[in-house]
């Protein structure tokens, strides 16, 4: 059981950023499949200001730079996702206030209520084909590693692939909430872009443990390739 410390956090953000403008267009493109296009764009445009504005950001503790990064994320993440992203980062940041290291426990809990505070605020549940479907199914994976051996590697590289085959189970779905919804039909047999970003950040995530794993949803394949 080994603490998460806050240099490891700094460097999953400092990867979620360039996981996110490497795939601008490309996220982008998925979204436009079955939406208006916009969410490649969209995540990395405020993603851009975290990277930009990195050395600005406070680092006094894991609470202090979440927050900062969910105004960032509020403030620049265009279209929906901004106040969805920017909420998730919220929720993060009280639970870590003070704190300079976590247990996998605590992240598990930083997750289950990012996933509270997202649900309360765009009104979607498990099966509308938005980023939930990743999320709820990474955060039982975080519980179980935090319950059981404690490892913080296996319970990421697990998590990724949880995230991945999410994007498999729900391409046949109609979207119901998020943008997607407006096209109705249309978004059926695409991948939502929002869980293929979530399994794309969790893949690298899990690179960065040095425990790289093959992605099996194609769409996932192609954006950690
Ligand atoms: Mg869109």
């Amino acid at each position: 059981m080994t603490d998460i410390s806050q240099e490891r956090i700094e460097r999953a953000i400092r990867t979620t950023c360039a996981t996110v403008l490497r795939n601008e267009h490309y996220f982008s493109d998925l979204d436009g499949l079955a939406g208006d296009g916009d969410f490649g764009t969209s995540l990395a445009t405020g993603f851009r200001v975290i990277d930009k504005e990195w050395d600005e950001i406070p680092k006094t503790d894991i609470g202090a730079m979440l927050l900062k990064i969910s105004m960032l994320v509020s403030k620049h993440v265009g279209g929906s996702s901004g106040p969805i992203w920017g909420t998730g980062f919220m929720k993060a940041a009280m639970l870590t206030r003070g704190k300079t290291s976590i247990t996998l426990q605590e992240l598990a809990d930083m997750l289950g209520s990012a996933i509270e505070g997202i649900q309360a605020r765009g009104g979607a549940k498990l099966g509308d084909k938005t980023l939930l479907d990743a999320l709820i199914p990474v955060h039982e994976k975080l519980k179980e590693h935090a319950a059981g051996d404690g490892d913080v590697c296996a319970a990421l590289c697990e998590a990724a692939a949880a995230a991945d085959s999410a994007v498999d189970e729900t391409r046949n779905l109609v979207a119901h909430r998020g943008r997607a919804s407006q096209v109705g039909e249309r978004s059926a047999n695409t991948p939502d872009p929002g869980i293929v970003a979530i399994a794309t950040i969790l893949h690298d995530w899990c690179k960065d443990c040095g425990l790289a794993q093959t992605p099996n949803a194609a769409e996932v394949a192609k954006a950690t390739a």
